[in-house]
């Protein structure tokens, strides 16, 4: 009797962690087709993944704010409902540069990155192979600090111009684009970047990868978390600085085919929002 109690219990078990496995593990289907039409206008710009109030990030509240109050320098996403994505990478160039890279060019995608002055120094080789692989690159600041609490002098010579000196002095140009770190950047900060013909690319998609990357199945959950928040002309915020990010590197392998198979093309941000392009390599 006892021992029938057993099994049963013991098959009770079994069934709830396969129902849980296949739950949790089994990719979900790719996104359907669209219920709006690819050329209809979105509304306001929005962020659409939650807030996690961990080191530092902005208010999402502030950042559209600052999307809707400047329409033509602050972008948190793409205008319409092209069934396009930007995957953006922030914090490199890092020792896991290269084989973002490679997964990239294995997958033929062309992303965006926002780099550091500070890491730019150290590889300049990765600022050159992502540019030759037909990449955007964008300035996020020589050494990541919270913009808004800087004064107006250091915040473009020691931050945003310096690091614009030093794509100059690697690739011969200077981005026509911007990242804050954290999303944090004054009103004031916005205004000297349009003067200068800066564009400010924010998100409206954060796989949250700089903290799921900490987690046991980190690259399962980035995947899942940009899965449950796809949408038409997302700007996607990843990582392949700023820590270890090998996960993100795992989780980009397989969202690229599963988003392919939801009928997504993956575009740079001066594609997505219409900017004029970079130089190309010669
Ligand atoms: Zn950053």
């Amino acid at each position: 009797m006892r021992r029938k109690i057993a099994y049963g219990l013991a098959a009770v078990v079994a069934v709830m962690l396969a129902v849980w496995w296949a739950w949790e593990w089994l990719p979900p289907a790719p996104p359907g087709p669209s219920a709006v039409a690819a050329d209809a206008p979105k509304g306001p710009p929005k962020v659409r993944t939650p807030f996690r109030n961990y080191w530092g990030q902005t208010p999402l509240a502030d950042m559209e704010r600052q999307g809707t109050k400047y329409p033509h320098t602050v972008f948190l996403e793409g205008p319409k409902h092209r069934r396009w994505v930007a995957l953006t990478f922030d914090d490199g160039p890092s020792e896991y540069t290269s084989s973002l890279l490679d997964v990239l060019k294995k997958h033929g995608v062309k992303a965006t990155f926002f780099m550091m002055g500070t890491q730019m120094d150290l590889r300049p080789w990765a600022v050159q192979r992502a540019w030759r692989e037909g990449h955007m690159l964008g300035n996020h600041t020589y050494t990541h600090p919270h913009l808004s609490e800087l004064d107006p002098t250091y915040f473009w010579d020691e931050e945003i111009g310096k690091t614009q000196g030093i794509f100059k002095r690697i690739v011969g140009f200077e981005p026509k684009i911007m990242r804050p770190p954290y999303g944090e950047i004054s009103d004031s900060e916005i205004e000297d970047l349009d003067r200068r013909g800066l564009k400010v690319i924010q998100w409206s998609l954060d796989t949250q990868d700089w903290y799921r990357n900490r987690m046991l199945f980190g690259a399962h959950n980035i995947e899942r978390a940009t899965q449950e928040a796809t949408h038409e002309e997302a700007i996607i915020l990843m990582h392949d600085g700023g820590g270890k990010r090998y996960k993100t590197v795992e989780a980009v392998d397989k969202l690229i085919p599963w988003l392919k198979a939801g009928g997504y093309e993956f575009v740079t941000v001066d594609q997505m929002l219409g900017l004029p392009k970079q130089p190309r390599p010669g």
